[in-house]
C-alpha cells in the first residue's frame, strides 16, 4: 500500500545536514510510489526546500518562527505536530541525529505510535521493508518489521545512500504555526569549537586516545584529517585526560560514527570504545601493543608508534 511519508529535514550552520537527504532516501523506500513530504524547521530555512526536492522529495512545508532558530523539543514539537495534522502521513523518518533522538520519542509517544530507531539499513521496499538496526552497543544486528499502525523510524547517519541529485520540481509552502507556551527559549549558543567538519557526518575521522599523550600530540592527527578532509575524534581515555574536549568523544557515551575511514591511533579498544565506531566501513588502528584489542575490529593493524606513523601517512596522502 502506498504511503504518504513525513521527512523531518535538519538545517547545521547554513547548510543542510546530509542525514536529510539519505532521510528522503530510505522514505522513497518505504513509500511504495506515495508522497515523500519534507519537513523544515527553523526561522529562516524555506531557501532549502529546493535542494531537498533535488535529493527526491516531492513536496516541502516549512515552518518559520523566530523560536524555532534553536532546537527545543517544546518548539519543535508544537511545530511538527501541526505539520502531522495538516499533513496524516502514514510513515515519518527522522535522522538519528541528536535532534532526532530527542523529538523522535516524544513524537511518538504523542501519535501513541511504536519507533524503530537508529536503523542503518533497510531490506525490501514498502510494506515488505525490513529495518535493520544495531542492538547490544553493535555487537549485534536486529531485523525489525512493522506490524501495523504509523511507521516511525530514525536512520542513522552516513549508511543510507542518499538518491542522485538532479533538477526536480516540487512544491515548497508554508505553514504559520503559533509556537507558544515553551518552557525553555535559547538566547544565544556559545560554541566551544565550530569549526571544521561535523564529526558525526565526517566521511574519515582520525581519532586518538590516551596513547597521544598530550593535547599538542593530537596536532599531528588534525594535520592527517586536514588533509583527507576528515574531522579529529578522540577515545574517553583522551578527553578524560583533557587533551581534547568532550566534544569529540566516540562511543558509548560519546557520539556513533560510521564514516569511511577510521583511523585509531593509540585507544585500547575498549567495548565502550567500540560500541562508536565498530560500524565504520574501513577502521585502521595504530597501536604498539600487537595484543590489543583494538586490533580486533581493525581491517588494517600497524603495530608501531603513533608519533611515527600517522606523520609517515601524512606525508603519502601528500603524495596522491
Ligand atoms: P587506554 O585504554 O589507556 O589505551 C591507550 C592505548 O594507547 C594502549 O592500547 C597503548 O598500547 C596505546 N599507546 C600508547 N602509546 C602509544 C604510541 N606512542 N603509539 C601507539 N599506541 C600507543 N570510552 C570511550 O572511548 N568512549 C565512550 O563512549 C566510553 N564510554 C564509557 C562508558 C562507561 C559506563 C564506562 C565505564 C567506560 C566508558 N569508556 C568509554 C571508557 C573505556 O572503558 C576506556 O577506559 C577508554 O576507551 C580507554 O581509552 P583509550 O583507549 O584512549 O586509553
Amino acid at each position: 500500500m502506498s504511503k504518504k511519508v513525513l521527512v523531518l529535514a535538519e538545517t547545521r550552520e547554513g547548510a543542510l545536514r546530509n542525514v536529510s537527504f539519505e532521510a528522503i532516501a530510505a522514505a522513497k523506500q518505504v513509500s511504495d510510489g506515495g508522497e515523500v513530504v519534507a519537513v523544515l524547521l527553523g526561522d529562516a530555512v524555506s531557501e532549502f526546500g529546493a535542494e531537498l526536492i533535488n535529493y527526491g522529495a516531492d513536496r516541502v512545508v516549512t515552518v518559520e518562527h523566530p523560536h524555532l532558530k534553536h532546537y527545543t523539543s517544546d518548539g519543535y514539537g508544537q511545530a511538527l505536530m501541526a505539520v502531522v495534522e495538516q499533513e496524516s502521513p502514514e510513515a515519518l523518518v527522522f535522522g538519528h541525529t541528536a535532534v532526532g533522538k530527542d523529538l523522535s520519542p516524544k513524537i511518538a509517544t504523542k501519535l501513541q505510535s511504536g519507533l524503530i530507531s537508529d536503523v542503518t539499513a533497510i531490506e525490501g521496499e514498502g510494506d515488505d521493508a525490513v529495518f535493520v538496526r544495531p542492538i547490544f552497543s553493535g555487537k549485534a544486528f536486529e531485523k525489525v518489521k512493522n506490524k501495523d499502525g504509523l511507521l516511525f523510524f530514525t536512520v542513522r547517519p552516513n549508511n543510507i545512500a542518499p538518491l542522485a541529485k538532479e533538477e526536480r520540481s516540487g512544491d515548497v509552502s508554508s505553514l504559520s504555526v503559533d509556537i507558544t507556551n515553551l518552557r525553555t527559549i535559547i538566547k544565544n549558543v556559545v560554541r566551544k569549537s565550530a569549526e571544521g567538519v561535523d564529526l558525526s557526518e565526517a566521511k574519515v575521522i582520525i581519532a586518538g586516545g590516551r596513547g597521544v599523550k598530550s593535547a599538542d600530540g593530537f596536532a599531528p592527527l588534525q594535520e592527517l584529517a586536514n588533509l583527507l578532509g576528515g574531522a579529529v575524534g578522540a577515545s574517553r581515555g583522551a578527553c578524560d585526560a583533557d587533551y581534547v574536549d568532550y566534544s569529540l568523544q566516540i562511543g558509548q557515551t560519546g557520539k556513533v560514527v560510521t564514516p569511511d575511514l577510521y583511523i585509531a591511533a593509540g585507544i585500547s579498544g575498549a567495548i565502550q570504545h567500540l560500541a562508536g565506531m565498530s560500524n565504520s566501513k574501513v577502521i585502521v588502528a595504530i597501536n604498539k601493543d600487537p595484543e590489543a584489542n583494538i586490533f580486533k575490529v581493525a581491517d588494517y593493524g600497524i603495530v608501531g608508534d603513533l608519533f611515527e606513523v600517522i606523520p609517515m601517512l601524512t606525508e603519502e596522502f601528500k603524495k596522491v
